[in-house]
């Protein structure tokens, strides 16, 4: 079999971790199978490199010095963990000073400048990734593992939205294919940065936060992987946060359609666009957890099974804001709705969720708080003339809310859901400010207030006594 697999930040975080990796990429290796190993940056350093970036655009430099020396060590205690005082040692760790080098003079350019372009951002945040490349893979050489890195900016070719590149299926295939394909043939287990990717003309971008899980199914399915493993911190997909929830359990099977909407609407396990490769190409990905790795995690196929209930999952999103434009013309005014999001489309903000009452006298919809000064900008403008003849009132937004989303195949057609639903927000006095149900079925997501969103998710999760298993 041909797996890609993937160690997140905690999974190559510390020495006890690694040898945990090396264990696991042995043991497949021993199977026979052919082995991508995607590796994220040690646990902390990509905040560590965009926290100081972002200083140095304040004209403070310091924090750019303390991150170097913290992520040196982490990175000087791991390889001298596994590789002790060898020339391959010294060979990583010259690799990975050079990189740090880089990153302390593009923190000097950005405070010199005083801006930080989001291009000079990622090529920043790709570091850590970078650095993760050459310890990794020195470290399975040691351990007998026939190894060979290779930065993804080879092999995944993206768009220029830098912070979160979308990649260019075909470009990637063929560079991908020209690439790794022989190193696989010549015996070689290839370790690859995740999260990054490189324009066409060569320029470092990176795929959104998170974003490992996404270069994980990029190269499956450029590879036409058998599987894709998702190596985490936890025993796969969970009915819920277990931060929020302590009694929120793994769940065995997922569809593609159930985890994307988890993952879209907040399940930090998987990247929002991750299953989007592996779907594509009916790919079968599993999330595993490094630290107990003959648990069988979470399997996710086309089919989806049902489990005997009628939801099997509630996650949240925070951070969100709820836009409404509303005004007591807006149903004679042709095309407003079409208007409003060409408008917010042209600031490339993601709208995560749309309501429009019947009444036709406003229309809501939910964006990233962030966003929403450019959204609002771009709406006043486009409607300019609408406010001035009070067809439309002044747009309107309310901060600090969250998405809810209550997913599971077992809904579909399944009368009472939403009753149950919002029965147990109405016992616990949790206002619900706006809903929405997909087309689909598998979701039904709705907007609370942040200070309520994880008394809500409890809720939700008790009622439909997802502590079961
Ligand atoms: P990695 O570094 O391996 O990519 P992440 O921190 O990105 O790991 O994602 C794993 C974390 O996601 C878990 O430790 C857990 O706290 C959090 N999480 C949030 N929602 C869920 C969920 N529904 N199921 C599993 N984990 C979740
Ligand atoms: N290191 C990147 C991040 O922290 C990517 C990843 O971990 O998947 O966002
Ligand atoms: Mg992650």
């Amino acid at each position: 079999m041909l797996i890609v697999m993937k160690f997140g930040g905690t999974s190559v975080g510390n020495t006890q971790a690694l040898s945990k990796v090396v264990e696991i990429v042995g043991k497949y290796r021993e199977q026979g199978d052919d082995i991508v190993v995607v590796v994220s940056a040690m646990n902390g350093v990509t905040n560590l490199l965009l926290a100081a970036a972002h200083k140095a655009e304040e004209g403070d430099e310091k924090q750019a010095q303390q991150a170097r020396l913290e992520i040196s060590k982490k990175h000087a205690e791991a390889t001298l963990h596994f590789l002790e005082k060898s020339i391959e040692r010294k060979a990583a760790m010259t690799e990975i000073n050079r990189l740090l080098d880089e990153f302390e003079a593009l923190c000097h350019g950005i405070r010199v400048l005083g801006e930080l372009t989001p291009r000079a951002l990622d090529v920043i945040g790709s570091l850590g990734e970078r650095m993760n490349v050459p310890q990794v893979t020195a470290i399975l050489n040691k351990a007998g593992i026939s190894a060979q890195g290779v930065v993804a900016t080879e092999l995944i070719v993206t768009d220029n939205r830098f912070g979160s590149a979308v990649p260019l299926i075909e470009a990637t295939e063929e560079k991908t294919e020209n690439k790794l394909r022989p190193l696989l043939k010549a015996g070689k287990v290839i370790v690859v940065t995740g999260f990054i990717g490189a324009t066409e003309h060569g320029i470092t971008t990176t795929l959104g936060r998170g974003g490992s899980d996404y270069s994980a199914t990029i190269l499956g399915r450029a590879l036409k992987a058998d599987e894709v493993y998702i190596w985490t911190d936890v025993n796969g997909v969970m009915t819920s946060d277990p931060r929020v929830v302590a009694e929120a359990h793994p769940i065995a099977h997922l569809s593609y359609a159930e985890i994307s909407e988890l993952s879209f609407f907040g399940a930090k396990v998987l990247h929002s666009q991750a299953i989007r490769p592996a779907r594509r190409d009916n790919i079968p990905v599993r999330i595993l957890n490094t630290f107990m790795p003959d648990h069988p995690g979470t399997l996710i196929t086309a089919e989806s099974q049902e489990n005997g209930k009628a939801v099997k999952a509630v996650t949240a999103i925070k951070n969100m804001s709820l836009v409404t434009v509303e005004g007591p013309g807006m149903i004679g005014i042709s095309g407003v709705a079409g208007r409003t999001f060409t408008a917010v489309a042209r600031t490339e903000t993601n709208v995560l969720m749309i309501s429009q009452a019947s009444s036709e006298q406003s229309i809501c919809f939910v964006a990233p708080t962030a966003d929403v000064p450019k959204v609002v900008e771009s709406l006043e403008d486009e409607l300019s003339r609408e406010i001035e003849r009070r067809d439309l009132e002044h747009i309107k937004w309310e901060d600090d809310t969250v998405i809810l989303a209550v997913v599971g195949s077992g809904m579909k057609g399944q009368p009472g859901v939403s009753g149950r639903l919002f029965g147990a927000l109405g016992r616990e006095e949790i206002n619900v400010i706006a809903i929405a149900q997909g087309s689909s079925e598998f979701n039904i997501s709705l907007v609370v207030a942040q200070g309520d969103a994880d008394r809500a998710v409890r809720s939700i999760h008790q009622e439909f006594q997802l502590e079961k298993p």
